[in-house]
């Protein structure tokens, strides 16, 4: 049974753990060696996998071990704040990790013991839901050891954290967007500020907010409803804030309740309705944190889905569904409809205005990559904060301002910035091909990637696969 096999199965319920002996490539006898007579663990990649781990190492059961995560997880989160996203696990646990204040050091001996039993458990990639918990003990080894002051580059770090490597770019391949923007929106000044006013001559009057946001959200979630059977007693509650690096976050507090926050730093321009309601919430993160609690947490037990670390392979799913999720909802040009015939007139806008919104977004989705490649140059140290700047005004389109503010986010979250543009893709891949082998259901095919705790090797993997049959 080949991976993809052995996901689909576990997926469909007919047996998740199949035998080892798949995919793992063999280390060369000289690399063994070396790794072997390598007595000081330097990174995650460095802790031994089975076959050469101590005899006297025993296996625990992955129940234990998701919850030794949970409680490693919580104390990572008291020196790394943003490291837990969310947790709706036993009180006393993250209590617990309050009162012990456990030392950084302390941790990475913690984590790289959980790394080795995991790897023993889940000797030869055995099951999916030792797979992921594996890569979810790697990136918290990989944020404890960041926290101490190790660098890594970007590539490395997004590897052992998300699992992912954004490609290489070639800045000139974002060009013949730009030139496309450039002949939509003729005119003076910087093609930047051309794209900035002409957003900004679209946005949500401050009074109109409320009533806009709650008409998204409502559309975006009847469209769900249409497909999903959610938690009855799911809700969330919609905040607007100001002075965040983002635009906007849902906080998931358990029970199917999230709390979605819009933050007002600058213009909301009209089309970051559907799209913070489609993102935030209806068919994305509320909708997949509703689904893990439900699916994975409650009828599995699978109890290291109590915490949702952000600094993890999750995210890729996270953010990468949330964004292609706006697409199933709305495709085709269903967004700009619904935006023009009952957002714009609810804003006061002027509908005439719609279709080259979605022109221009159409292009500047082109262009979303240009992130990780301004990322990369930066936080590997290759050009100035200045000069990151620069480049997100020119190749995102954005004001100084808005430019500046993605620079924070950056200095914030880093890598994370790959599971937007990156993850997407992958989760739309996945969608696509899984779709082409269940007769054309998107949204089921979107419902088994959000219940199934697949990394982003992973869900690349089964976007080219044949449909799972044996080897
Ligand atoms: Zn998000």
């Amino acid at each position: 049974m080949n991976r993809l096999a052995a996901t689909l199965a576990a997926i469909l319920g007919v047996g998740a753990m199949v035998g080892a002996c798949n995919g793992e490539p063999n280390e060369a006898g000289a690399d063994k060696a070396a790794r072997l007579s390598n007595t000081s663990v330097e990174t995650a990649d460095d802790i031994p996998r089975d076959g050469y781990v101590a005899a006297q190492e025993s296996s625990a059961s992955l129940n234990s071990l998701g919850e030794a995560f949970v409680k490693l997880a919580l104390s990572v989160g008291e020196h790394v704040p943003a490291f837990v996203d969310a947790y709706h696990g036993p009180a006393e646990w993250a209590d617990a990790a309050k009162t012990e204040k456990r030392t950084l050091e302390e941790l990475e001996v913690e984590a790289q013991g959980l790394l080795i039993s995991i790897r023993r458990t889940n000797a030869g990639g055995a099951s999916v839901r030792g797979d992921m918990l594996e890569k979810q003990i790697r990136a918290a080894l990989t944020r404890i050891q960041m926290a101490q002051g190790k660098r890594f580059s970007f590539d490395e770090e997004t590897r052992l954290l998300y699992d992912a490597v954004a490609p290489q770019y070639d800045l000139a391949e974002f060009d013949a967007a730009l030139a496309e923007i450039d002949a939509l929106l003729p005119g003076e000044g910087s093609l930047s500020d051309r794209v900035d006013a002409f957003r900004n001559s679209l946005a949500v009057p401050e009074d109109k907010l409320q009533a806009v946001f709650d008409a998204a959200i409502a559309e975006c979630r009847k469209r769900t409803l249409a497909h999903y059977e959610l938690p009855e007693t799911e809700n969330f509650r919609l905040e607007f804030v100001t002075d965040k690096p983002w635009s906007g976050y849902n906080w998931y507090q358990g029970d199917y309740e999230s709390l979605i926050q819009v933050n007002t730093d600058f213009p909301i321009i009209i089309d970051r309705a559907v799209d913070l309601g489609c993102h935030e919430g209806y068919p994305g993160h509320h909708t997949w944190n509703a689904f893990i609690e439900r699916d994975l947490l409650e009828d599995k037990g699978w109890i290291e889905y109590s915490v949702y670390p952000l600094f993890s392979p999750m995210s890729v799913t996270a953010e990468g569904s949330a964004n292609y999720g706006i697409e199933l909802a709305f495709p085709g040009n269903e967004k700009i409809a619904f935006e023009r015939d009952v957002l714009f007139p609810l804003a006061g806008l002027d509908p005439d205005k719609a279709s080259t919104l979605e022109r221009l977004n159409d292009l500047r989705r082109k262009l979303s990559h240009s992130r990780n490649h301004i990322a990369r140059e930066y936080l590997d140290g290759r050009i100035s904060r200045e000069t990151a700047i620069e480049m997100s005004v020119k190749y995102r389109l954005e004001s100084r301002e808005r430019a500046e503010q993605g620079v924070r986010f950056i200095d914030t979250y880093r890598g994370y910035v790959l599971n937007y543009n990156l993850g997407r893709d992958l989760v739309e891949g996945f969608v696509e091909r899984q779709a082409e082998l269940n007769g054309g259901d998107r949204w089921a095919a979107f419902e088994t990637l959000l219940t199934t705790p697949l990394s982003a090797s992973e869900i690349a993997q089964a976007s080219t696969s044949s449909g799972g049959a044996d080897e």
